[in-house]
């Protein structure tokens, strides 16, 4: 598998690529083309441009989540989604609010039905290749990964939005699973615990993505005393992974890399 990281909050030193605060990832595996995500603009489709990758030939669209840091860009997209199976939760595009601002998708499911060959939103596990699975709706199993973020309207009602609709991917490799997170809302040791239940490997060549660890506080703590446990080898955490909680995951003693827009990345 070979991913590049299109869309981040931040961009590698001497490639003049664009870096905004959301995320897209391109996958290349099993001889699809799989885009994770489409960033908060076209930021992602003109870095995709000057990388000379081309999004016009993709197979697959996956959102990790329905916030617009994710789904933003998709309305750039549009012309180029005839041939592409969009995969994603039931609950991503439903109305999202938070602190006074709309930050759901832009586009409702209907208008973006209209474009693809097929949306297939399901909240169970689903292999886009032989060795790359979508998770489905993650499993809440730890608590101090619980949280809200802002409402999602529901028949017109507002409720705290738990972000069911987080998901993740999961690369079963010859040398050990790869997990790939989005925002992970639904929690990364959630995330990192669903794939390995459903490939029944325990060992983590790369934990890739969002990790949802924006400060200092219980969940971050409690987040790096689990992961630390886990048998991972390297962490590339991107987008909303703050300094203190890479800083915390190196001083426990975890592999942890430097990321940006541009990165490069290949696994068996
Ligand atoms: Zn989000
Ligand atoms: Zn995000």
């Amino acid at each position: 598998m070979k991913i590049c990281l299109l869309c981040d909050n931040k961009t590698i030193i001497d490639s003049y690529y664009l870096g905004e605060p959301a995320f897209s990832l391109y996958i290349e595996e099993g001889g699809k083309k799989i885009l994770f995500d489409t960033g908060y603009s076209d930021v992602f489709l003109k870095n995709a441009e000057k990388m000379g990758i081309d999004l016009k030939s993709l197979d697959c669209l996956v959102f990790s989540h329905g916030h617009n840091d994710h789904t933003g860009g998709l309305k750039y997209l549009l012309p180029y989604l005839k041939d592409v199976i969009l995969v994603t939760h039931p609950d991503c595009f439903e109305e999202k609010w938070d602190e006074g601002l709309p930050v759901g998708s832009p586009l409702s499911i209907e208008e973006i039905g209209e474009h693809v060959k097929e949306l297939r939103l399901t909240k169970e596990v689903c292999p886009l290749t032989e060795k790359l699975f979508y998770l489905g709706e993650i499993p809440r199993i730890h608590g101090f990964e619980d949280n809200t973020v802002g409402f999602r309207i529901i028949d017109g009602e507002k409720e705290p939005d738990r972000c069911l609709d987080d998901s993740a991917l999961a690369y079963d490799g010859e040398d050990g699973l790869v997990i790939i997170s989005g925002c992970a809302h639904s929690g990364i040791v959630n995330i990192v615990d669903q794939a390995c239940r459903i490939t029944g490997k325990t060992h983590i060549q790369a934990l890739l993505g969002g990790f949802h660890l924006l400060k200092e506080d219980e969940r971050s703590i409690e987040t790096v005393k689990h992961l630390k446990d886990r048998d991972i080898d390297v962490c590339y955490p991107c987008h909303c992974v703050s300094f203190i909680s890479m800083y915390r995951m190196r001083e426990a003693g975890m592999d942890v890399r430097e990321t940006g827009v541009g990165m490069k990345l290949e696994w068996r």
